[in-house]
């Protein structure tokens, strides 16, 4: 585990930060932000953003929340936990295709993305009080680190292969009592997609979609220059930023130590992003994984992935993409990247290693 991390989150705004500023952005009708889908969501619409086209992303985000959580009591994903060997659940269109999606990263990273980690976040309960209510340093009173027979017990549940999805009827089915889905990896991503499908149909010529630091950049800066997303340092307070990435229409994702976490009474950090194979946080060195692809739900599962896999593997799973390149921040404050990321670093803190 990460012990002695001296974090301080003061806010539980977005991961990264957009700096507009200074770049020569046309003037947004004003951004609108929200708490949905468990986090601060920040929409910018520039140049024709209109009130109405705010209403109708912040209603679809409600909706996909309304599906995807799990804390929703009577969700589509509640029901298909509720029903967890029992039976087969129908569901709509839109949580079909992003559970086959999650179980086609669960393929691909083999099984380090794992849609069915539910029951090992129950276990654990990192981070499950509303933020936005609620900003604490810590956010949990007395957490506990689960026993290992708990955790043993658990892990006997958590297999993407037990998912049983039929395309004709779209059910799914959780073959084994106990199992549940949980979308919080992929979820995010997706609802970023609706968002900017909104915008794009809305003729909005460029927008900004935050949902809670998963990033999509809509259209092109008027001037034509790239778009630059800040990247959270990870020991730092929200917003601070340690590089810069410089993007076209691209969605930029991170998954981070930083993002939800306790500190046990030794020191030890241990933080959301469980590994499937142990039941426990992911340790691997890597404070922070992002990842940039023109999909965002792609960049969001596959964040949370490379995360699991470590960097060598992680690495190998995104040059195996077309769509993919990644930055990762690692705990003795080294950073790297693939070849294709257009980055700069700012915080002399830290590190650039060579491609
Ligand atoms: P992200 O911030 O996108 O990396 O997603 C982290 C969230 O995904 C956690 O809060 C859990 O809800 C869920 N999660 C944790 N570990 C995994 C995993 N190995 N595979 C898929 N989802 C996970
Ligand atoms: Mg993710």
């Amino acid at each position: 585990m990460i012990r002695n991390m001296h974090l301080s989150i003061h806010t539980p705004c977005a991961l990264i930060l957009i700096l507009c500023a200074f770049i020569g952005c046309s003037q947004p009708i004003a951004s609108q932000s929200e708490f949905v889908l468990g986090t601060v969501c920040t929409i910018t619409l520039y140049d024709k953003g209109k009130p109405q086209v705010y209403r109708d992303i912040f209603d679809r985000l409600r909706e996909i929340d309304n599906r995807m959580s799990v804390t929703i009591h009577g969700s589509d994903i509640d029901r298909i936990n509720k029903a967890a060997g029992i039976e087969a659940v129908k569901v709509h269109d839109d949580l079909f295709m992003v559970i086959e999606q999650a179980v086609h990263y669960a393929r691909l990273s083999e099984g380090a993305f794992d849609p069915t980690v539910g029951p090992l976040v129950s276990l654990w309960g990192i981070g499950e009080e509303n933020p936005w209510e609620n900003p604490r340093e810590n956010p949990r009173e007395n957490p506990q680190v689960p026993s290992q027979d708990e955790i043993d017990n658990v892990l006997a549940l958590i297999n993407w292969q037990d998912v049983e999805l039929d395309p004709v009827n779209r059910t799914v089915f959780l073959m084994k009592p106990g199992m549940a889905l949980d979308l919080g990896g992929i979820a995010k991503g997706y609802a970023a997609d609706e968002a900017a499908a909104i915008i794009k149909r809305a003729r909005i010529p460029r927008a900004i979609v935050d949902l809670g630091g998963n990033i999509l950049l809509v259209g092109e800066k008027r001037d034509k220059s790239l778009w630059n997303v800040g990247l959270q340092n990870p020991l730092d307070n929200r917003g601070a930023y340690l590089g810069i990435v410089r993007v076209a229409e691209k969605s930029v994702v991170t998954s981070g130590v930083y993002e939800r976490y306790f500190v046990a009474q030794d020191g030890v950090l241990y933080h959301h992003i469980f590994s499937p194979s142990n039941g426990y946080p992911a340790n691997n060195g890597l404070l922070s994984v992002t990842v940039i692809s023109s999909i965002s739900m792609d960049a969001d599962a596959l964040s949370t992935a490379v995360f699991v896999l470590g960097y060598e593997r992680g690495r190998a799973l995104i040059e195996s993409l077309d769509d993919a390149e990644a930055v990762f921040v690692f705990d003795d404050m080294g950073v790297r990247k693939t070849f294709g990321v257009n980055f700069a670093l700012t915080d002399d803190d830290y590190l650039l290693m060579p491609d």
